[in-house]
């Protein structure tokens, strides 16, 4: 049996990416060696990659500890590229999908902001309202991922300083992973039953890990 993959990452490359201020970039450096073997240096946030609750939450797991249960399943695409830049995405732009959520259930963001990837306007993607993150982790949501830099809009520093509360925090408060820099969700949308997967890289303790994201339909 074979599925049609369909590839949910970007490729880490030394250029052409787009990376959270002041996060590491992607390097690479080849070892004079008669083999090829190469030296990699890079963020845990850094490309397509999966947020650990340990991430924001100081008692939370590491990618290492992740229920890999949570990340393997079945999928809901949710649509609202109709959205500008950094405007907010409610709970009324997903309660129409209301009866596909549930426990277990993977919600994949699809704001078609991929496309800006690498460029400037990447940074002011549409964001996810914590109060629609707060009703998918009540319908029993743990895995949210979107196609963007994360759900947040990108904020100054007094607004978090202030108190702000995030999406990050509804999310990851909730023992939940975020997957980011997602691409290709677009695709997931059409799908009557789709499968994805969004298994990290093992790195010990660490709070976020690079993932090879992919969808099929079962
Ligand atoms: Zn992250």
């Amino acid at each position: 049996m074979t599925f049609r993959i369909i590839d949910l990452s970007h490729t880490l490359n030394a250029t052409g990416m787009s990376i959270w201020p002041g996060h590491p970039s992607f390097s690479s450096y080849k070892l004079p060696d008669k083999r090829n073997v190469t030296a990699l240096s890079f963020g845990s946030h850094t490309g397509t990659h999966l947020d650990a609750p340990s991430h924001f939450i100081a008692d939370g797991l590491a990618i290492d500890q992740l229920d890999l249960q949570r990340l393997f399943g079945r999928a809901v695409a949710v649509d609202v590229r109709g959205k500008d830049a950094r405007e907010r995405i409610g709970w009324e732009d997903i309660k129409g999908y209301e009866e596909k959520l549930g426990e277990g259930v993977i919600v994949l963001i699809c704001t078609g902001w991929s496309r800006y990837w690498g460029t400037d306007k990447y940074r002011d993607h549409p964001f996810l309202d914590p109060d629609a993150a707060t009703k998918l982790v009540e319908r029993g949501v743990r895995v949210i991922g979107v196609d963007t830099l994360g759900p947040d809009e990108m904020r100054v520093e007094e607004e978090v300083e202030a108190g702000w509360v995030s999406t990050h925090e509804v999310i990851l408060g909730a023992g939940g992973m975020i997957a980011e820099n997602l691409r290709g969700v677009e695709e997931v949308i059409g799908m009557e039953r789709p499968i994805v997967s969004l298994l990290p890289v093992k790195i010990g303790g660490c709070d976020g890990a690079p993932i090879r994201a992919i969808a099929f339909e079962a």
